[in-house]
This record gives C-alpha cells, sequence and structure tokens, in this order.
C-alpha cells in the first residue's frame, strides 16, 4: 500500500475543464476554485483510486506515491 496517496496536477498541460474537481466525492479538490483543479485536501483521496486521473482529458493528473504501472490517458 502506497505510504501517501495524492493527485499531483501538471498546471502547464491542465486545460481547467473541472472534470477532476467534480468527479471526487472526498473533498480533495477545492470545489470553490471549480473548474481549477486545486488540491486541498490530500488526506481524503482514497488510496489507489485513479477516478480523476482516468477522467483527466489532458492526461495532467499523476499520483505521489503510485506504485502501479498506471499511465495517465490522453497524455
Ligand atoms: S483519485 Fe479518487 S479520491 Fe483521489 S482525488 Fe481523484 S477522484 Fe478523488
Ligand atoms: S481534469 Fe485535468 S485538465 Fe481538467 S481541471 Fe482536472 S487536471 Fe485540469
Amino acid at each position: 500500500m502506497a505510504k501517501q496517496w495524492y493527485p499531483v496536477i501538471d498546471y502547464g498541460t491542465c486545460i481547467s475543464c473541472g472534470s477532476c474537481t467534480e468527479k471526487c466525492t472526498h473533498g480533495v479538490y477545492d470545489k470553490e476554485k471549480a473548474p481549477s483543479a486545486l488540491v486541498v485536501y490530500p488526506d481524503g483521496c482514497v488510496d489507489h483510486c485513479h477516478g480523476c486521473g482516468n477522467l483527466c482529458p489532458s492526461g495532467s493528473i499523476t499520483y505521489s506515491g503510485d506504485d502501479t504501472d498506471w499511465v495517465p490517458p490522453n497524455r
């Protein structure tokens, strides 16, 4: 199990579509800042969830502690 698991946003490629902030129901993203992706509660992220990353249209989300072979789609 990863020690700490949370999304890391590449702001160089993020297009601020809001898909990740909309998807997550665990308070990880600041919904007030949507559609911008701002991680405010990394501890809320569910270990080994790739939910937001799988939706990201620009492959801008990776995960701290990711020990899987998952590769962001649409990258
Ligand atoms: S990986 Fe899952 S729990 Fe973590 S921020 Fe994304 S949607 Fe939320
Ligand atoms: S889903 Fe991807 S492109 Fe859209 S706001 Fe989140 S990180 Fe940015």
